[in-house]
């Protein structure tokens, strides 16, 4: 279903009122998140889905790449023209050296202000929430966060969809009177673009006007996250869940001796968070992660359409459950009816055997 928060009538109206400072306002923007050296991946998504936009615009793709200073950037650089970007605005100072909101906030509002975007990308990652809605606040412009679709319209509008009253309904945003046009994209939501080796692009470099006094923040020390068993289900190659067609919390463990002989990820629907017998960072569906990975095997799970938004990206999903009419076989790859008490640990065993 997908439904529209534009009125149907109102936009050919509403178009004529657009300031003509908008005409100013050009071009296609994705924020490069990078922390301590590392590019996080949903940027390079964003790229992808950037230069799609871009193309249908006639417009430029732009990489937006911040750090305290140009060498530890040169990968980051690189990996934007290779995923799609034009050019990349490098802005530096020593003050960005390390996530802060308020520095990163002032930094990315001046590049804004000074080369006007039509749009704004950026990854709905723990800091590119924090990052977009204080940038969309300071502009005064208009934000749709965790988007799964975004779109050009007949009138060069960004079309953001994402889903609304509790993901029954899909609702498509447009930002008619303000610029840029902001939106905020989950991780593995858009498909990972291929990069082109040695594609190079302009480099711009920007120094915002920043003084370390003015930032109220102090970073006192950088203490990474040492937490192994942090589930990792984003970005895993092989990703086995349970549902309540396990029937008990003790049973969760077949699942995860399976995804432990696949040497995968683990994960389950969002009842089990509901009753406790997982966390809710391994929930999966359109209220917990988004997966695409290679192989996904759904032991016990219904298929309902939250869960499948975020799993119907993978590959390969293999279905057990007990109902040959239940939804998941409607999107399943393969599908076997079986009780999945009795086939985790047979299944557990033979790749077990094949893979020692
Ligand atoms: P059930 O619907 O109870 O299905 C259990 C399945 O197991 C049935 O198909 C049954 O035939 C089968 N079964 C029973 N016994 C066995 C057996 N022995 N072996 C094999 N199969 C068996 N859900 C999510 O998963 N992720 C989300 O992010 C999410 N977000 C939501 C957001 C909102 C706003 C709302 C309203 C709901 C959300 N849900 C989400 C919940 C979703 O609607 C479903 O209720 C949920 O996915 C169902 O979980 P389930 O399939 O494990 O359980």
């Amino acid at each position: 279903m997908s439904g529209t928060a534009r009125p149907a009538s109102g936009r050919a109206g509403m178009k004529k009122e657009l300031p003509e400072h908008f005409r100013a306002y050009r071009h296609v923007w994705v924020f490069v998140e990078v922390e301590h050296g590392a590019v996080h991946p949903v940027s390079l998504e964003l790229l992808g889905e950037g230069r799609k936009l871009a193309d249908k615009l006639g417009a430029e793709l732009a990489g937006v790449v911040l750090g305290g200073e140009e060498r530890g950037l040169r990968d980051a650089v690189t990996a934007a023209w290779e995923h799609g970007a034009d050019l990349v605005y490098l802005g530096t100072d020593p003050v960005l050296d390390q996530y802060r909101n308020e520095p990163y906030t002032r930094a990315m509002t001046q590049l804004v202000n000074t080369y006007k975007p039509e749009i704004l990308l950026l990854g709905a990652t723990v800091l590119g929430r924090d990052l977009a809605g204080a940038i969309a606040t300071t502009l005064l412009t208009g934000l749709t966060a965790d988007c799964t679709e975004l779109a050009i319209d007949d009138e060069r509008s960004l079309a953001a969809t994402r889903p609304t009253f509790g993901g029954s309904l899909l609702c498509t945003i447009h930002t008619l009177n303000f610029r840029p046009q902001m939106a905020t994209v989950r991780p593995r939501v858009m498909a990972m673009p291929r990069p082109e080796p040695g594609r190079v692009g302009r480099l711009v470099p920007f120094r915002p006007e920043l003084r370390e006094e003015d930032i109220v923040t102090k970073v006192l020390r950088y203490l990474p996250d040492r937490d192994s068993d942090k589930a990792q289900l984003a970005y895993a190659d092989v990703v086995v869940a349970g549902g309540m067609g396990l029937r008990s919390a003790e049973n969760l463990q077949l699942v995860r001796n399976l995804a432990a002989v696949l040497r995968g990820e683990w994960g389950g629907s969002r009842p089990l968070v509901q009753k406790g017998w997982m966390t809710a960072d391994r929930q999966i569906g359109q209220t917990g992660k988004t997966i695409r990975p290679r192989l996904y095997i759904a032991a016990g799970i219904s298929g309902a359409i939250q869960h499948r938004v975020g799993v119907e990206g993978a590959d390969l999903i293999l279905a057990i459950n007990t109902d040959p009419k239940a939804p998941i076989f409607d999107f399943a790859h393969l599908g076997v009816v079986a009780d999945a008490v009795e086939l985790l640990p047979a299944l557990t065993e033979a790749f077990g055997r094949r893979l020692a």
